[in-house]
């Protein structure tokens, strides 16, 4: 069996710290606070929200949830938005994807805040991601989430060969961005790459997030590869599976399982975020 990383560990100790933050906070009179926009009634966004909204209340973390049915007009959520916007409780807002067809997806990311853009979607927040600026600003949470998870298992990736499989602008965008900052020699694979046999064979650190169950074999990894599953992908049978297949019985290769790898990861991240956004604006109060 590849040796499994256990990203459900590392997010509960990242927890703790998160909840030690949230106690400071509150003992200076904040509470901080996210806004969670739904729209529509897609089961799986249901339970990610709920998910969210269960991680908050543990922490200490106010939370509101929301619900706008899929037939909303894009103004109506503008206006909540720009409601929350100028809430002094509300450190973060989060819109969940999916959104329906007729709503644009980029005019809803840009109406937020960037300093309560929780899932550092704002173009003024990705401009600073890939230019590695200097102070703070709010990244997004799965990649960030990857890359604390990365430091326990490879504390160095300093010219190591990463290789990122899936370039949506939720994860494999802002992951070769953080792995670049990182001083790691990133590739960016797509559906219309061609030697990516050749790609996954020297690559060190191979994070895939594509969406297809069992995408990628270990045994098409170096011996020593260190492999991060961000797939969730449900099969016919109701088994849930991420996008690798582990074919490779008692090697030395790092995983993540799914579930219980970066998932756990992506939701303490999102927490962590919401907290240091609340620190952000305690000292500019
Ligand atoms: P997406 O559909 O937006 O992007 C998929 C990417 O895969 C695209 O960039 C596409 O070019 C690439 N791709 C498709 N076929 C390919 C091929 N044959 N070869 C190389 N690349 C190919 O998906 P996403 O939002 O990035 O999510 C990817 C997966 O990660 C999904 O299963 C999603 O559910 C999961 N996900 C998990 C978490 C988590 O917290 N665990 C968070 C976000 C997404």
């Amino acid at each position: 069996m590849t040796k499994l990383i256990d990203g459900k560990q590392v997010a509960e100790n990242l927890k703790v710290q998160i909840a030690s933050s949230v106690k400071k906070l509150i003992a200076l009179g904040i509470t901080p606070g996210i806004a969670v926009i739904l729209v529509g009634d897609d089961p799986a966004s249901q339970i990610y929200v709920r998910n969210k909204q269960r991680a908050a209340e543990k922490l200490g973390i106010d939370s509101e949830v929301i619900t706008f049915p899929a037939t909303v007009s894009e103004e109506k959520i503008l206006a909540k938005i720009n409601g929350l916007n100028a809430n002094p409780a509300i450190d973060a807002i989060l819109v969940q994807s999916p959104l329906p067809d007729h709503i644009d997806e980029h005019h809803i990311q840009s109406a937020i805040a960037p300093e309560k853009d929780v899932d550092g979607f704002h173009a003024h927040n990705v401009g600073a991601l890939f230019a590695n600026s200097e102070g703070y600003y709010p990244m997004a949470n799965t990649p960030r989430g990857i890359m604390t998870l990365l430091k326990e298992y490879v504390p160095d990736l300093t010219g190591k060969n990463a290789l990122v499989i899936g370039r949506s602008i939720l994860v494999g965008r802002p992951m070769m961005a953080m792995l670049n900052n990182a001083n790691a020699t990133v590739t960016l694979a797509h559906r219309h790459t061609k030697n990516l046999a050749q790609l996954v064979a020297t690559a060190d650190v191979i994070i895939v997030a594509v969406g297809k169950p069992h995408f990628l074999k270990m045994s098409a990894a170096k011996a020593d590869a260190v492999v991060i599953d961000v797939g969730i992908n449900r099969l016919e049978d109701g088994q849930l599976v991420g996008d690798v297949l582990d074919d490779m019985p008692d090697s030395e290769q790092l995983l993540t399982p799914v579930p219980g790898g970066v998932g756990p990861m992506t939701i303490a991240t999102l927490m962590q975020t919401t907290i240091e956004l609340a620190q952000q604006h305690s000292i500019f109060e």
